[in-house]
């Protein structure tokens, strides 16, 4: 990592906008391990806001969310593309990975986040839409430590990604993220407005 550069915590990446060349270089990545003993790659700030927000969870919720993906590079991309193209099929794979260089885990930025259910941590897309419920409270905390719901449902025509309960962006702005929030508004659509 270059000390003198910073993070654009605002990049947007998505079919459109391909991860902006040598981002990898201006952001500090750290490795972490989450309670079932996986390790992860993330950006340092981004964890300091989820480990804040996964207290208040476990402490206030009774819930336990749990990190369950992360970084990944655009080989790792890759393979998850090709892994979903596999399993489900070309539609369900669109719907649910970006195409490589244009996931926003390439950013380290983006946080997929499970929960923990009698020991066990519930890391499946359907097992998760199951958990609505529990993901629904999780999002109502996420503006107070800087992050956003990035693939709302009702979007789906924007964001050009299903609703991911799931899947939430660090921005680095408390303000930001509450006021993009509380517009009802994508983050593809703030970007149109800025
Ligand atoms: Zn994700």
């Amino acid at each position: 990592m270059n000390e003198s550069k910073k993070p654009d915590y605002l990049v947007l990446v998505n079919e459109d906008n391909r991860l902006p060349e040598n981002f990898e270089d201006t952001i500090e990545i750290i490795t972490v391990e989450n309670a079932v003993g996986n390790t992860y790659q993330i950006e340092k700030k981004t964890y300091e806001a989820f480990m804040r927000l996964r207290e208040e969870l476990l402490e206030n919720d009774g819930i336990q969310a749990e990190l369950i993906s992360v970084y990944r590079t655009i080989p790792d991309q890759e393979a998850t593309f090709n892994r979903y193209v596999e399993k489900f099929g070309m539609d369900y794979a669109r719907t649910y990975a970006a195409l490589p260089g244009h996931s926003e885990h390439h950013t380290g930025l983006a946080i997929d986040v499970g929960v923990m259910i009698d020991g066990k941590l519930i890391r499946t897309i359907e097992g998760m839409l199951e958990l609505d419920h529990l993901f629904k409270i999780m999002q109502s905390k996420l503006p107070k430590y800087g992050f956003i719901l990035r693939y709302p449902k009702g979007k789906e025509a924007v964001t050009k990604i299903g609703y991911e309960c799931w899947h939430f962006r660090y921005i680095d702005s408390p303000a930001l993220a509450k006021e993009i929030t509380d517009q009802g508004i994508c983050f593809e659509e703030y970007w149109e407005k800025a």
